[in-house]
Order: structure tokens, then C-alpha cells, then sequence
């Protein structure tokens, strides 16, 4: 359930679930929301306390989630377009072959300005496309985006299964999906695809 709590600084809008558990949490989601999980007898108000405390760090991870929206923009002159295809290129190059499909065709890559999310899928016609933004990123993040596209030649939903494969090719798959959450293309803030 959502509430507002009116601070000095403006007012912090947060998700309350009660759950199971002995302290409450705090978390700042994808695109900036905040999450909150307390214990089913946990006073308003003392949420509320824990919320003051931490207001200090909740706006600044906030801020730093959404204004990776504008991920240092690339160089008057630059061709990130051509760039995130070179690069796309070589992990889907290397990333491929550790899946071992039947198919030995390497898929098609497309790169744009895609600004909803950092890659898509297309298993029918066997092509891949990604944000150009990804050349922007640290070079593991890229090769994450590349091996969860590619998994979904094989896998089309986000399942266990789905992720079990993206870890079979990449072991710390997700902690790189969890750290790639800061680099949120939007302010909704979807990073998979
Ligand atoms: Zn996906």
C-alpha cells in the first residue's frame, strides 16, 4: 500500500508491505521508488522514524538512479551506434558459442537509440537488438545484456529456468542484473528485457 510522509525537504512517497520479518527495510527500487518491508505490528509511526533517519541516504540513491537517465552522453563526432555494434558484435561472438544451440548461426544484431530498455529478442527471426546506450556502460554490463538476449532464443519468459541459463554462461549473472539496476535507461527504470 502506498503512503506520503511530509518531510522538511518535500515529501517521500513509499510502498509498506508487512511481512515476516524482525526489522524494517528499506530499499530503493528500479526507477527510484521506495520500498519498505516491516513486521506486521510495526507502528506507522515508527516506520515513519526509520524513514526520517534515512531520508538523508534514500534521496541520494534516488538521485543517483535517476539521473543515470542521462548516461554521460557520448562525444560531439562519436557514432555510438557504430560503437555498441562493434562491441555487441564481439560478446555475442564470444558469448554464443558457450550455449550451444543446435543452430550454428550466429543471430543478427541491430543496435539504436532505445531508450525503454537495454535489449529485445526477436526468436522468430533469430536478431537481436540492443541500446546503443550499452557502449556507455561498464563492458560487463554489455556482456550481461548480450547473454540475457541470447538466452532467449532458447527461453522467451524471465523463469528460474531462464535465469539458470543466462548463469550457465555467465556465473555471476546476477549480480551483474542487480548492479545494472543503477543504470536505469528510464525513470520507470526497466534494465531487462
Ligand atoms: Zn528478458
Amino acid at each position: 500500500m502506498e503512503h506520503t510522509l511530509q518531510t522538511e525537504s518535500g515529501c517521500l512517497t513509499y510502498r509498506l508491505e508487512r511481512k515476516k520479518v524482525k526489522n524494517i527495510n528499506i530499499r530503493i527500487k528500479n526507477g527510484g521508488c521506495i520500498s519498505v518491508s516491516a513486521p506486521a505490528k510495526a507502528p506507522i509511526r515508527e516506520i515513519e522514524r526509520v524513514l526520517l533517519e534515512k531520508e538523508t541516504f534514500i534521496r541520494r540513491a534516488q538521485s543517483r538512479i535517476t539521473s543515470l537517465e542521462e548516461l554521460a552522453p557520448p562525444p560531439p563526432g562519436d557514432d555510438e551506434n557504430e560503437r555498441c555494434l562493434a562491441l555487441m558484435r564481439e560478446l555475442v561472438a564470444e558469448l554464443y558459442p558457450r550455449f550451444g544451440f543446435a543452430d550454428a548461426h550466429i543471430p543478427a544484431i541491430r543496435c539504436r537509440d532505445m531508450t525503454s530498455r537495454w535489449g529485445s529478442c526477436n526468436y522468430v527471426t533469430r536478431s537481436l537488438t540492443f541500446s546503443s546506450r550499452l557502449a556507455r556502460l561498464p563492458r560487463r554490463y554489455a556482456e550481461y545484456v548480450a547473454a540475457h538476449e541470447l538466452a532467449h532464443l532458447a527461453i522467451h519468459d524471465h523463469s528460474p529456468r531462464f535465469h539458470a541459463l543466462v548463469r550457465s554462461v555467465l556465473p555471476d549473472a546476477d549480480s551483474r542484473r542487480a548492479e545494472m539496476k543503477r543504470y536505469a535507461l528510464t525513470k520507470r527504470g526497466e534494465t531487462d528485457e
